[in-house]
């Protein structure tokens, strides 16, 4: 087994491992809606892989939940008109 013929010095090593942290990482553009992206990574704005849904994002959450609470209410409102045009009738009938 080869073996080094002197001791790296201290200088010489740490001046090795100084450029180990130092690398420009490469950013590319996500199709879909230009947001700069890991390549080869999902895009974490619209969630898409080469154009492919694949990540629901917060985004698609948000809207989501605006969609069910839209509903919610649409829902609380169908049954105040239906609670209130009850109650009128049982009002009239108690007085
Ligand atoms: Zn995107």
């Amino acid at each position: 087994m080869p073996v080094p013929k002197r001791k790296t010095s201290k200088s010489r090593r740490d001046k090795r491992s100084a450029n180990k942290g130092l690398k420009v990482k490469s950013i590319a553009v996500c199709q879909s809606c230009q947001a700069p992206v890991v390549p080869h990574k999902v895009c974490s704005e619209c969630g898409k892989y080469k154009g492919v849904k694949v990540l629901r994002t917060k985004t698609d959450r948000m809207h989501e939940r605006g969609q069910v609470r839209r509903e919610l209410e649409a829902k609380r409102q169908g049954q105040d008109v239906a609670s209130e045009t009850a109650v009128v009738p049982e009002g009239a009938k108690n007085e």
